[in-house]
């Protein structure tokens, strides 16, 4: 692929990103946790219920890219000493949105991922401050992108510097209203063959629909996926974000059980 050379699998070993205990690339990545940081009760018992449940990381919203404005936009600062708090009572460490270019450097104080999203993945100033400083990047698909830009998008932020970096496939738009975005799983094995790094998949914000995350987790891990990132809340209907896509700490671990059997069986076809 054209002007694709840091971001290439040609030349290059696979990529292992070590965040506390968990080696992305290499161990199985559950990311998991609330759309949206709304209390420090809420994402400490809700940190708590999901590593228990088997995840190893925590997700957490603390500025949120929302539709209208008058949405809630997030906790900011607050939210991310929250974040902070949780990693310190579970062990886990904590990945969360950046938005803006300005607040890359001291939100690196509070977190371990910096998540750029789906709708800032071509935000380019965004891209090379993320790749100047020493912390793992989450880059979602933008909802528009080929694979070709997406890993562009990458490659920019590994010119900058920054060798860390995690790609994660959460849906792209198509003329498909049921569920909120297609999950194009084709892209796992794509970016197997394209390129070093490790991509993960969030059927949460692809799906959009509480019923079709579960099977969705297990057929992006069945396509190779090296990790997942789902969305857990205790009280989905009153969650501040994405409260129809929540699921629950009890579906969470029932889903983790069968995926947890399906790597299994997976390992037994190597
Ligand atoms: C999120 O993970 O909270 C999020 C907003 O995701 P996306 O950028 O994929 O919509
Ligand atoms: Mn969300």
């Amino acid at each position: 692929m054209k002007d694709i050379k840091l971001a290439a699998l040609e030349n290059h070993d696979k990529t292992t990103i070590q965040v506390g205990s968990v080696r992305i690339g290499k161990d199985f990545v559950l990311i998991a946790g609330p759309c949206s940081v709304e209390s420090e009760e809420q994402t400490i018992r809700i940190a708590n219920a999901v590593k228990k449940a088997g995840a190893n990381i925590l997700r957490g919203g603390a500025f949120k890219p929302r539709t209208s404005p008058y949405s809630f936009q997030g906790l900011g600062l607050k939210g991310l000493k929250i974040l902070d708090k949780a990693r310190e009572q579970t062990g886990m460490p904590v990945v969360s949105e950046v938005l803006d270019p300005r607040d890359v450097s001291w939100m690196c104080d509070y977190i371990d991922i910096l998540q750029i999203g789906t709708r800032n993945m071509q935000n380019f100033s965004l891209l090379k401050e993320v790749g100047k400083v020493n912390k793992p990047v989450l880059l979602k698909r933008g909802m528009y992108s080929t694979i070709s830009e997406w890993l562009n998008c990458a490659e920019y932020i590994l010119s900058e510097g920054n060798p860390e970096v995690i790609l994660c496939e959460r849906g792209i738009r198509t003329f498909e209203t049921y569920s909120r975005n297609t999950l194009d799983l084709s892209a796992v094995p794509a970016m197997k063959e394209l390129t070093h790094l490790p991509i993960i998949v969030d059927p949460t914000h692809a799906t959009g629909r509480v019923s079709l995350i579960p099977p969705m987790c297990l057929a992006a891990v069945a396509s190779g996926a090296d990790g997942l990132i789902v969305e857990v809340h205790d009280n989905p209907d009153q969650a501040m974000s994405d409260k129809d896509q929540a699921l629950t700490p009890e579906t969470f671990y029932e889903m983790v059980q069968k995926i947890l059997h399906l790597r299994d069986f997976m390992e037994k076809l190597d």
